[in-house]
């Protein structure tokens, strides 16, 4: 069999018919998820391994090591420490989301990946060191040092937060997946609370290596102030950062929007995504900085980048329908335009499809040329996405609407004044 069979050539979608008769409907459900280019194009084989199909060494090592997990996790546990944990993807994504400083990002990873060279991690390496707790003699684990040592406890009793780790198998990164849910309840107070905590858990390693290698014994109040002061510190400082005094360092301002060549069009365009739909927003102007077209269009909720690539696609495919020789195609998302510009470079599986179709379109045109822009100078495209999400189906607005009028006006008048 092959899988051209499974294709239906006039529509380009999958044939249900043959799929139902020949797989399993779990199966079926996953073919129909892959999306179909517009154009047919060759069969190649791919290493489902990596995000872009190709295959490396280090994924086939990370491949077995996640298969030996599966396996451990399937027998009952003799010691939770020694083997290698499976911690949930929701995990490593909080851990790299939290709002904090790097440093204390990486040290959550290092505590979750069980990296921390904790005296128990030493002793199972073969380094002949006192696995047992400086302060409480119990087995050093991270676990221990930073949920379940007495002074853990004490320094979390201490803190604003007053957290009682659980006493039953603590786990830090079972502590992590309860902090973070608590920003789906209350987006500000929940990330406060998560990167508080994250400070407290860096706190307590540092007091752990005071005491251990420094000889300096810390309170559980200093611990637990120090954690705070840090945490506010940051918070101060990253609040002045993200509220520029000056309007004049919005980036927009720097590099403003910036209409195409006089033979071209420039197409803008953005995609829009909410926890269950899905928008794209296009904008084509001439060189004079004038909107030809704007429309928006809902879609099924999708990734960002596929979003973003579908976007282009049919922007692209509006611009072929217009009968346009030139054109400029600008989005701010970095993966995807360095995918479009760079033929080299192979772009994830989510998006193979796309690509192809996108390139294959821009050979309809006398010159296609793609660009990375910043986020603030995509405004119009952005705005056109968003209004997709509240539309009932793909809509091209009136160049007199005012919203459009204003923002397109926005846009020309930050490039002449950039030009003064
Ligand atoms: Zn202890």
């Amino acid at each position: 069999m092959f899988i051209f069979e499974l294709i239906d050539p006039l529509n380009r979608s999958w044939r249900e018919d043959v799929l139902m008769n020949r797989f399993h409907p779990k199966d079926v459900v996953a073919i129909k998820a892959i999306r179909l280019g517009l154009f047919p194009c060759p069969d190649t084989q791919v290493w489902g391994a990596t995000r872009n199909g190709l295959f490396s060494i280090k994924s086939a090592y990370h491949l077995i090591c996640n298969q030996q997990d599966s396996r451990k996790s399937e027998r009952p546990s003799t010691s939770a420490q020694g083997n290698r944990r499976i911690i949930p993807n929701e995990v490593w994504r909080s851990i790299w989301a939290c709002n904090v400083q790097p440093k204390v990002r990486n040290f959550l990873w290092h505590a979750c990946s069980n990296g921390l060279a904790s005296t128990e991690g030493l002793t199972r390496r073969g380094v002949n060191v006192d696995p047992c707790c400086c302060h409480c003699g119990e087995l050093e684990t991270p676990d221990h040092i930073l949920l379940n040592c007495v002074f853990a406890r004490a320094v979390w009793f201490a803190s604003r937060l007053s957290f009682s780790p659980p006493h039953v198998d603590p786990q830090i990164h079972k502590a992590i997946q309860g902090w973070s849910s608590l920003i789906s309840k209350d987006k500000i107070i929940g990330r406060e609370t998560f990167g508080l905590a994250a400070h407290i858990c860096w706190s307590l390693w540092k007091a752990r290596n005071d005491a251990l290698l420094g000889g300096k014994q810390l309170s559980r109040i200093d611990v637990s102030k120090q954690a705070e002061f840090e945490f506010e510190e940051f918070l101060s400082i990253s609040k002045s950062s993200s509220n520029p005094p000056h309007a004049r360092s919005d980036p927009s301002f720097k590099h403003p929007w910036k209409p195409p060549a006089s033979h071209g069009l420039k197409l803008n365009v953005d995609a829009s995504i909410t926890d269950n739909k899905g928008g794209l927003g296009y904008v084509l102007r001439d060189s004079s900085g004038q909107v030809v077209s704007a429309c928006s269009e809902p879609i099924t909720k999708y990734s960002v980048i596929l979003s973003e690539a579908l976007t282009i696609r049919a922007g692209m495919q509006h611009c072929i329908s217009m009968g346009i020789n030139h054109l400029e195609v600008e989005n701010d998302n970095q993966e995807l335009m360095r995918c479009l510009s760079d033929q080299y470079l192979s772009p994830p599986l989510e998006i193979f499809t796309i690509v192809q179709d996108i390139m294959a379109l821009s050979s309809s045109f006398s010159s296609c040329i793609f660009h990375i822009i910043p986020r603030e100078n995509n405004s119009m495209a952005d705005s056109l996405a968003r209004r997709a999400l509240s539309v009932a189906c793909r809509t091209s607005w009136l160049i007199s609407t005012p919203w459009i009028s204003e923002l397109c006006n926005s846009d020309s008048l930050r490039w002449s004044r950039f030009n003064i």
